[in-house]
């Protein structure tokens, strides 16, 4: 590390610009009023039937639902009606995203931080801990991996908040990760979304990261709930600061990047608060700035090096909460993605993604340089945590093949300008699934060449059967131009999309 620790507490102090939050508040206050959430979870502890079936009728119109409604669903405890939001929860996914998964990797940048979040094994009095930052050329030869034997598209790259780590490196960052292309068995591998996920930022910071192309913006909450969020993020570092973080989405949306993402770290309050905290967050965008989120994630506390409440917490939840967090987020935010990552194992995930989730990671590693290292050393201090999945992508796309759900690495959205009230729009009313279904085909079939197992291979060509004759079937007009594509990829072209 090359910063002076002077300069890091002169940086620490500049860091936040109360007038980019301020400007938000009504009537000095912020979107999250702790006590009407308790309000409402309250008033809504027993649901009528009827109620929860006009709720679950809204979520299928792909209607955003009511903090009212969503508590309802929270408490659903009748067999009959959780089966029924399970079915619901199907069909809205199928509806808005129908087979399709999207597949990422995880990169972890740098793990200097400022900050002593109580939970993670990065906080700054976590004397313990390796650490690290990726030089550039260490990041090509991590993106040579990625890229160019695993064959991944899309990344989300993970930063820690320090000097170190600031804008300038993220921006050289996103521009060494785009610049790497690497000759695969047919033709060039190279990734194409770079999402990232860093501390708030400002408005002119997040200008330079628009033009840098980044993809989707994401920054966790971690807890919706104030007073938690006061007792588990240390006074005088940043991160203490609630509303910097919750306004983080404002800026990016006023700073041009059309395109964010939120979360809840669960385990840190009560879980059916911090659903209700996500839903409020979704609103907020929607009704405010016109552009809910993209994704929403809900990541498990999990324990972490030397960080105590990692492992007591009195809130860490069940698998069986899990799953009722991610059924009630897919029918209170209908169009979302949500994502899923290794930190949960093989089984989770299956049962996840069956009725919810849309994205997740694969060959995850998140050690500092770890997938360039040949022997990774994945000792408990050098990474955030310990993963419960650590299959190989062709290994998730080969199960996720066998189940007839086709892994679509499509990056066009994004380099077409479908985003923000654009991919709104074409989500809620099905028809970005066009656009999606015909990469998808396009990109599987790239990846299947160049990466993909033999026995992958052989598992893969039902569904692409499948999605090319459902292709010719609903799509009869660009039906031709489609194929004249897929041949090209065939032949070895890469990177054609609609
Ligand atoms: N430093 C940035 C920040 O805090 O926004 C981004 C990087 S941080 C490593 C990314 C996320 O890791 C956090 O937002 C938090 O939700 C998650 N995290 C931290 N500790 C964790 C733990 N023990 N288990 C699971 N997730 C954790
Ligand atoms: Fe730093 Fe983020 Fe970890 Fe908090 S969660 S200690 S801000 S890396």
């Amino acid at each position: 590390m090359t910063t002076q620790l002077h300069d890091v507490e002169n940086w620490v102090k500049d860091r936040i610009k109360q007038d980019e939050i301020t400007k938000y508040l009504v009537d000095g206050k912020d979107f999250i009023p702790d006590t009407e959430i308790e309000g409402k979870l309250v008033a809504n502890r027993s649901p009528e039937k009827a109620r929860v079936r006009d709720a679950l009728a809204k979520s299928l119109a792909i209607e955003t639902l009511t903090p009212d409604e969503t508590a309802m669903l929270l408490h659903v405890e009748d067999p009959v009606l959780l089966a029924e939001m399970k079915d619901t929860a199907l069909r809205v996914k199928k509806k808005v995203y129908d087979n399709r998964i999207v597949t990422f990797a995880p990169l972890y940048m740098g793990n200097y931080c400022v900050n002593n979040c109580l939970y993670c094994g990065f906080r700054k009095d976590n004397h313990e801990a390796k650490r690290n930052v990726l030089t550039m050329e260490e990041i090509r030869k991590e993106i040579e991996v990625l890229a160019g034997k695993i064959g991944h598209k899309r990344l989300i790259a993970v930063y820690g908040e320090h000097p170190e780590t600031g804008i300038d490196y993220i921006v050289e960052s996103l521009k060494t990760i785009y610049d790497v292309k690497v000759n695969t068995k047919y033709g060039i591998g190279n990734i194409r979304r770079v999402n990232v996920n860093a501390a708030p930022l400002s408005i002119e910071e997040l200008k330079l990261l628009r033009v840098s192309g980044i993809g989707t913006y994401q920054v966790f909450q971690e807890t919706y709930h104030h007073d938690t969020y006061g007792r588990i993020h240390p006074k005088g570092t940043i991160k203490a600061n609630y509303q910097w973080r919750l306004y983080c989405m404002h800026r990016a949306l006023e700073a041009g990047i059309d395109d964010v993402g939120i979360g809840a770290l669960f385990g840190l309050y009560d879980w059916k608060f911090e659903v209700m905290g996500l839903v409020y967050h979704a609103w907020e965008l929607e009704t405010k700035l016109g552009i809910g989120p993209h994704t929403v994630s809900f990541p498990r506390l999990e324990p972490a090096f030397n960080s105590p409440l990692s492992v007591e917490s009195p809130y860490r939840i069940s698998d069986e909460i899990l799953k009722r967090i991610i059924l009630v987020i897919r029918l209170a935010i209908p169009y979302t993605g949500m994502i899923i990552t290794a930190r949960e194992n093989a089984e989770m995930r299956r049962e996840a993604i069956s009725f919810g989730v849309t994205q997740t990671d694969a060959s995850t590693k998140i050690g500092i340089g770890s997938y360039s290292d040949e022997n990774p050393d994945q000792a408990e201090n050098k990474q955030q945590f310990m993963l419960g999945d650590t299959r190989s992508l062709d290994e998730v796309i080969r199960e996720f093949s066998e189940k007839h759900s086709i892994t679509s690495f499509c990056t066009a959205g994004y380099r077409c300008g479908r985003t923000g009230e654009c991919i709104m729009e074409l989500l809620r009313s099905g028809k970005e699934g066009k656009f999606c279904k015909l990469n998808a085909v396009l990109t599987f079939q790239e990846w299947l060449d160049d990466f993909a197992s033999d026995e992958t291979k052989l598992r893969a060509q039902s569904v692409l059967q499948k999605e090319i004759e459902e292709i010719r079937e609903q799509m009869p007009a660009i039906f031709p131009q489609f194929m004249e594509c897929y041949e090209r990829i065939k032949k070895g072209e890469r990177d054609l999309y609609f």
